[in-house]
């Protein structure tokens, strides 16, 4: 059975040596989350994934969900129990505003735990997680009274949310969707219509299941103008706030599914439900994008998540399995063989997760960091800059971590051979279950897209801008550092490649859409590997401070990983910037029936 340790001390050594988050002690919450606070909350949520979560993801796999006839859903075993553990832990609120029940603690520390209930058992993560994502696009747009209804118990977790946006001809496109909402003379709307793929659409959690749907009000215009978001809860609330008669609204099935079986992934039916406007009218995909915006950074934290687990259950197998002898002759003598990982390309495979993870993690704590200045600055500069970082990212995120993530935990099970592909050691579950990071939330070809088409271009680029100007600002600060060389030549040359390409959709895509189409995936990927170099620039000045104080072998350890990083996998953005400067002519000369 495969096991997990929360990375508790590395994430301790971001918060504190690389992104100094005392510095942000002015911002709301922020001085709360002193060293100890932090401490004491990563480790509790630590002790949770490691002892509650992690044994239940086996379970949670083989059992699946169920659905009775009556439409009712029960999780698997453990489940119930586990989410009254996290309900009582204050887990789902603990960046919530105070004002609603929640914690007022930095978005960092969401995410944070949130990486950890994740690779402890990523289908259970999901019901928090999606109330989370409610609770945002509520907090931003919901009017006062829905905000007082329904915070609190979400918050609380006493109910959770979901997000209904897919329905079976309409996914990408949601201009398509049909789900139709009619105004009542008492200002809700009956919602009619079928939504798919919904997940955590119906289960036995929680007392009430707060639905967020998009439909389009009756006469409204075709396509995504025409969209608007609203609230329709399981059981509609009665003034007191506690749930009460049952909504005209039901789970019609449950998927099937290759992985994430123990989150319920619904058929939706709405049949005249009830339900109430968030935001204005024709407005729901603004209101719904807070959430998926949200929900796409939790997503991406999800591959993450899923290559820290997978990475963790390889790294000791291949310190146990013995075969064959070191290239260089026998390191172990006493044994009949060798543990598999003497050999160089066991190495090579642990290093290339091992530099993605660490990385990534400094990432997603990057922009939590930005999210945080964004909600919590009164400085309109910094809260600007910060939704600039935001929005670029946010697609970078989403896209690599969840692309590589996925891929890591197939090589994470390649080191086990074909143990890796019997059910015993876990590993052909973390795959199964990696696999649909890359598609729901958007699926990865679409943030490409979102990335090149729409975040290169706002605001005259001046997110992009930004981004540059800070990784030379601190090549340039750092440049006199000779012991940094190693990690600052490599980042100013994979940065020159991300620039080159840029210019050369400037110059190429403009005329011919397809050019920056064709070249989108590729280029989301060099931005990624830019982002990700950058992270190992700031980890290995951090790692240096810390041995000059007379530190520990893990950070020679980070400085190691850092240069593999930078000498094994950064250079591909050099094969990056050749394939977007083809273009698009070979992938698009073929007539579709030629396929
Ligand atoms: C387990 C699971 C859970 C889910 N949970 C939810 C949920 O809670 N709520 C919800 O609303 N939905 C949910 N979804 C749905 C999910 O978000 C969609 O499946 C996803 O958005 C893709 O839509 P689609 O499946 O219709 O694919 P399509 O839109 O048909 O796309 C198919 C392929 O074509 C590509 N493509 C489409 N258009 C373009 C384009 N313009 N340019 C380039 N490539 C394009 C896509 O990238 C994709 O690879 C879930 C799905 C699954 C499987």
């Amino acid at each position: 059975m495969p096991s997990y340790q929360a990375p508790v001390e590395d994430a301790k050594f971001l918060l504190n040596d690389v992104f100094h988050i005392e510095r942000y002690s002015n911002l709301p919450g922020f001085s709360e989350a002193s060293p100890d606070v932090v401490e004491a909350v990563l480790g509790e949520a630590a002790k949770f994934c490691e002892h509650v979560l992690t044994p239940l993801n086996r379970i949670g796999d083989k059992e699946g969900c169920k659905r009775a006839a009556d439409g009712s859903v029960t999780t698997p075993t453990g489940f119930k129990d586990a989410f009254k553990q996290l309900v009582e832990g204050g887990w789902i609120g603990i960046s919530s505003p105070a004002e609603f029940g929640g914690q007022g603690l930095p978005m960092i520390m969401t995410q944070l735990v949130n990486e950890f209930l994740c690779s402890a058992n990523l289908a259970f993560s999901m019901y928090p997680g999606l109330t989370q994502g409610a609770i945002a696009a509520l907090t931003a747009h919901g009017s006062a009274e829905l905000k007082a209804l329904y915070l609190p118990k979400m918050v609380a977790g006493e109910w959770t949310g979901t997000m209904n946006l897919t329905e079976p001809h309409c996914g990408t496109d949601l201009g398509l969707l049909r789900t139709k909402a009619a105004k009542q003379p008492d200002g809700s709307y009956k919602i009619t219509g079928t939504k798919i793929f919904i997940s955590a659409g119906e289960h036995d959690l929680a007392s009430n299941i707060v639905h967020l749907v998009l439909a389009r009000i009756e006469g409204a215009p075709e396509g995504t103008r025409g969209i608007s978001l609203f609230v329709a809860p399981k059981f509609l609330p009665k003034p007191d706030g506690s749930p009460g008669a049952r909504n005209a609204l039901s789970c019609g099935s449950l998927e099937e599914k290759m992985g994430i079986h123990g989150n319920a992934t619904c058929v939706m039916n709405y049949d005249g439900a009830t339900a109430w406007l968030i935001g204005e009218e024709n407005h729901g995909l603004t209101a719904m994008f807070t959430m998926m915006n949200e929900a796409r950074l939790g997503v991406g934290v999800q591959g993450l998540a899923m290559s820290e687990v997978a990475y963790q259950n390889a790294a000791t197998y291949t310190r146990e399995r013995l075969q064959g002898r070191a290239l260089g002759g026998a390191k172990f003598k006493d044994k009949p063989a060798d543990p598999i990982i003497v050999h160089p390309d066991v190495r090579r495979t642990l290093m290339t997760i091992r530099a993605f993870n660490e990385a990534a993690r400094a990432l997603v704590i990057w922009t939590a960091i930005a999210s945080d200045l964004h909600h919590r600055s009164d400085d309109a500069k910094a809260k600007q800059a910060a939704d600039d970082h935001m929005g670029l990212l946010t697609p970078v995120i989403k896209g690599v971590l969840t692309d590589q993530g996925f891929a890591n935990t197939v090589m994470a099970q390649q080191m086990f051979g074909g143990h890796g592909y019997i059910a015993e050691h876990g590993m052909e579950q973390f795959v199964r279950d990696a696999r649909i990071t890359m598609m729901y939330e958007g699926a990865n070809g679409i943030q490409a897209l979102d990335l090149v088409g729409r975040k290169l271009p706002k605001d005259g680029g001046r997110a992009l801008q930004a981004f540059f100007a800070e990784v030379q600002g601190f090549i340039k600060e750092k440049s006199a550092d000779a012991a940094m060389k190693p990690y600052l030549e490599p980042l100013g040359k994979a940065a020159g490649h991300l620039q080159q390409a840029t210019m050369w959709f400037m110059a190429n895509a403009i005329a011919k859409p397809e050019n920056a189409g064709a070249g989108s995936t590729d280029y989301m990927h060099m931005f990624g590997l830019v982002a990700l170099g950058y992270m190992w620039a700031k980890m290995a000045a951090a790692a240096m401070e810390k041995l000059k104080a007379g530190a520990n072998d893990r950070m020679n350890a980070k400085l190691v990983t850092g240069r593999f990083f930078m000498e094994r996998m950064l250079p591909e953005t050099a094969a990056q910037l050749a394939r977007i400067s083809s273009g698009a002519a070979s992938t698009m000369e073929l007539p579709a029936e030629a396929f």
